[in-house]
């Protein structure tokens, strides 16, 4: 027991939680001793790296990516950070990764340069600061870093980038044991992110975690296993002049009439889709997030005024897919959806969102969800969606076909995604493709037009055929 101890643990408790920011430096500075400070670092080794809101079944784990290498490197003073993954097996976004951050700045590396990630740049950045060495010097130079926690279990807290309380413990050992923070995310609102670090080794006279764990909304997102790490490596990330100017682009909407009362609202990487029944209206797909949301909602209005939007359906529960859920529940629509995410929307659409407040944290509505198996009808009549729960396919193990009889339109997302006209048709069918072509035919839905979430737009239905080599 080293005497630092006993007189951060006098204060904390005859101070009754309230530390003194003394005892926090004194903390960070025997820690920033014991593991050997650093300017910059580069680690690597192997393990997994999984695909946070793409869970099969909602409120499972993410599915886990295999990586045949991973290496990160660091410069804690350029606040820059790059990040290279081998995957094991080609996924989705290629089989490699590159993604890079230089403070206010976020890109990713490709075959054909870099490409500007500008949302992503924040979340980076903290992730600099999550690491072990990364959050001993953000602690540090914070100025009013607190300390609370019990004996051999120090917990250090600051608030990083302005908004996000980051709490670290350190051992007996003065080694950062676990990093956790909270982020905001668009399905989930506050998202706790913690960083497990463990088997501490001394690599090139610092002290380094060969177990990295980091979990976010709850499951893994990367279990590292790291076998070499070089203190100080140099590393330099000047940010390409294409990423310097690139802004987060407006979000914009296109109206495209499908039949009487049925849009298809496009313009950005997710499309929905209007449906206009007498009394009120039925949008299917709430994708990406608010911002979204608020556009198709505002086209909806344009084109149908003074009428409310009773129902939101979704395809799946991916979070690329369902982000804009919220925005829906606080206009007070009823959410309908494959039964087997009911719970599970339950759950986030009243999480509290405090790191970015949005509609639903104001609004505080009670979420209304219509869980479908089976076969579930919107009519009023006139208008009529019919909603077929399947068993999903390889990507998800929920989705629903959501299908307008009259006009016989069919609202799909993800299994088949038009490309241009003239797209050469695949070698091999894409297995979801055929699958959905399956599923057509088992329910027997007499489409003639696909109104796809993502794509060039509305395809007749023989574009689905020919996309897989059948008539
Ligand atoms: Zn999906």
């Amino acid at each position: 027991m080293t005497k630092r101890w006993w007189l951060a643990a006098g204060l904390a408790f005859t101070m009754a939680g309230c530390s003194s920011p003394m005892d926090a430096a004194s903390v960070l500075r025997d820690a920033q001793q014991a593991m050997g400070s650093v300017n910059s670092i580069q680690y690597s080794g192997t393990g997994m790296s999984a695909f946070f809101g793409q869970a099969l079944t909602a409120g499972e784990e993410w599915p886990r990516r295999d990586m045949s290498s991973y290496t990160r490197a660091i410069n804690y003073e350029q606040r820059s950070a790059r990040e290279e993954m081998n995957f094991a097996q080609p996924t989705f976004g290629g089989q490699q990764q590159n993604t890079q951050v230089n403070g206010e700045k976020a890109w990713n590396v490709g075959p054909n340069g870099p490409a500007p990630q500008v949302a992503a740049a924040e979340e980076r950045q903290l992730h600099i600061w999550l690491t072990p060495h990364g959050f001993l010097r953000a602690a540090a130079a914070a100025g009013n870093a607190t300390l609370s926690g019990t004996e051999g279990a120090s917990v250090i807290s600051f608030t990083a980038l302005g908004k996000y309380k980051v709490d670290g413990t350190i051992d007996a050992q003065n080694h950062v044991t676990r990093v956790e923070t909270t982020i905001a995310n668009p399905v989930m609102g506050d998202t706790d992110v913690v960083a497990t670090y463990s088997d501490y080794r001394d690599f090139g006279g610092v002290q380094f975690p060969a177990k990295i764990l980091v979990a976010q909304g709850g499951f893994p997102l990367w279990d590292l296993t790291i076998t070499s790490v070089t203190p100080n490596a140099p590393l330099d990330l000047p940010v390409p002049a294409a990423v310097a100017s690139a802004t987060v682009p407006a979000v914009q909407t296109v109206n495209t009439k499908l039949a009487n009362g049925v849009w298809h609202i496009t313009g950005g990487s997710h499309h929905s889709v209007l449906v206009e029944f007498n009394e009120y209206l039925a949008i299917v797909e709430a994708p990406l997030d608010e911002a979204r949301s608020q556009a198709v909602l505002a086209a909806a209005r344009m084109l149908v005024p003074n009428k409310p939007v009773r129902y939101v359906l979704t395809t799946h529960h991916h979070f690329d897919h369902s982000g804009g859920l919220r925005a829906y529940v606080a206009e007070g629509a009823t959410v309908v959806t494959h039964q087997s995410n009911v719970a599970y929307f339950e759950k986030t659409l009243a999480a509290p969102a405090t790191i970015s407040p949005d509609a639903q944290s104001k609004a505080a509505k009670k979420p209304m969800l219509q869980g479908v198996s089976g076969k579930d009808i919107l009519t009023d009549g006139k208008q009529t969606i019919e909603v077929y729960a399947t068993s999903g396919d390889t990507h998800t193990k929920e989705y629903t076909l959501i299908y307008l009889p009259g006009p016989r339109v069919l609202v799909e997302a993800d299994a088949y995604s038009p490309g241009p006209a003239d797209a050469p048709v695949p070698a091999t069918p894409p297995p979801n493709a055929v699958a959905l072509d399956a599923e057509i035919q088992r329910l027997k839905l007499n489409v003639a037009t696909i109104a796809p979430i993502h794509g060039r737009g509305a395809v007749p239905i023989a574009e689905l055929k020919k996309f897989i080599g059948r008539k």
